[in-house]
């Protein structure tokens, strides 16, 4: 699979953020605006996104299959790839193998993830920022909160040592 995450820092610059809360027709338009059609496949896609909260391409696809059975699973990334372009959807990295994508309709939040039980922990922007906002700033930069995960071990697994 070809990594996206050289693409992301461009399309979230371009996507406002503190105007994803789109409508169905909205993202309706943004689709057909950026030449793409809402396919009944993009749009099983979509509600897959938005049905499961955290989702790999492999939920995605189980999900999909429950609906259609006429979609195979490189439909289901490029149509992943696709939507996250069009910042209908955004991705993190999660798990090693492949993004992990969020409705874009969801709260941004970053993900602090345990390496030994693969425990998530989300953690909202507010904190985020109250966290690194400082340090961001002193370099102006704007983090991409989103996108952001730290690795680590959590409470359990540290006790466990
Ligand atoms: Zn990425
Ligand atoms: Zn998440
Ligand atoms: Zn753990």
């Amino acid at each position: 699979m070809v990594s996206t995450s050289s693409t992301t820092g461009d399309s979230s610059t371009t996507g406002d953020s503190s105007t994803t809360g789109g409508s169905f027709a909205s993202w309706q338009e943004r689709l057909r605006a950026s030449g793409h059609r809402l396919t009944p496949q993009r749009e099983l896609v979509l509600a897959a996104v938005e049905h499961l909260g955290h989702a790999t391409p492999d939920a995605v696809y189980a999900e999909v299959r429950v609906h259609s059975s006429a979609i195979n699973l490189s439909t289901v990334y490029r149509t992943l790839e696709l939507l996250d372009e069009l910042g209908l959807i955004h991705h993190a990295h999660i798990e090693d193998r492949a993004p992990t994508y969020h409705s874009a309709l969801g709260h941004e939040h970053a993900h602090l993830v345990c390496r030994r039980c693969r425990n998530v922990i989300s953690v909202g922007r507010e904190e985020m920022e109250a966290a690194i906002g400082d340090l961001a700033g002193s370099h102006s930069f704007t983090p991409d909160y989103g996108h952001l995960t730290v690795f680590g071990l959590c409470q359990d697994c540290v006790s466990a040592e």
